[in-house]
């Protein structure tokens, strides 16, 4: 049996597995696409359920919720959006994926090296105007090909990247900058530290400190294991 199959026969203890995930999953209430933007839930809420998608995903009891033809049909006349996810463009972490979420519940902003640029940040504080996302998840990855390249020309200095890339390597630069010479993994620390410097960088923009200081948003900075497919919170 594929593990990606989409029914497949449960033995008890994948049963007990999947109902108590299905439990999870009922337990959350649902945004209708209708629903004034004062049904969204708290930021807490809605890590929570971002990592609770997160979990089935690791564990192969992925859900697929929110894809149904009815539900996509009805979604068309307005969204809501529980989360704003900036994410690497790797193929490798697909936000809503990862999440194990679906149609119309995380607003997906894609940027190699999960760096922002002014179109990147309008669509972000777009989101948190107009559709009133509590959470705002700034997701790294393990291993990601845009920290490495900007590592490479930090360590050798001359080369000069073609075209706009170099417009991601000026992004990520600072953090493989002051991680250089540290212990532990290089690439790793970079990626780290490049997800803080971007938390930290987005909490100053004046739509997200306006809006962080009334309550209505938290920015949290998480790194996607490539490997285990799971997602921690880091900052
Ligand atoms: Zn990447």
């Amino acid at each position: 049996m594929s593990e990606f199959s989409q029914s497949p026969r449960l033995n008890r203890r994948d049963f007990a597995v999947a109902a108590c995930a299905a439990a999870t999953a009922i337990a959350w209430p649902r945004i209708a696409f209708s629903s004034p933007a004062s049904a969204m839930p708290t930021a807490d809420e809605a890590l929570k359920r971002l990592l609770a998608g997160n979990a089935r995903f690791v564990t192969g009891k992925t859900m697929h919720p929110d894809q149904a033809p009815g539900y996509r049909n009805g979604l068309a006349k307005a969204q809501h959006p529980f989360a704003i996810v900036l994410s690497c463009s790797d193929s490798r972490v697909p936000p809503e994926i990862a999440f194990d979420q679906g149609l119309g519940d995380v607003f997906t902003i894609r940027i190699a090296g999960a760096v922002y640029d002014d179109p990147g940040l309008g669509s972000m504080e777009y989101a948190v105007e107009h559709f009133h996302s509590p959470l705002l998840v700034v997701m790294g990855h393990e291993n990601c090909g845009a920290v490495i390249a900007t590592i490479d020309a930090v360590d050798k200095p001359g080369g000069e990247a073609p075209g706009h890339i170099g417009s991601l390597v000026s992004r990520i630069k600072p953090a493989a900058e002051s991680t250089k010479g540290k212990t532990g993994n290089r690439v790793d620390n970079a990626v780290r530290q490049c997800i803080k410097n971007t938390v930290d960088a987005l909490k100053t923009e004046k739509i997200m400190a306006d809006a962080i200081a009334a309550g209505k948003l938290r920015i949290v900075g998480a790194r996607y294991s490539l490997t285990a497919g799971s997602v921690s919170v880091i900052a």
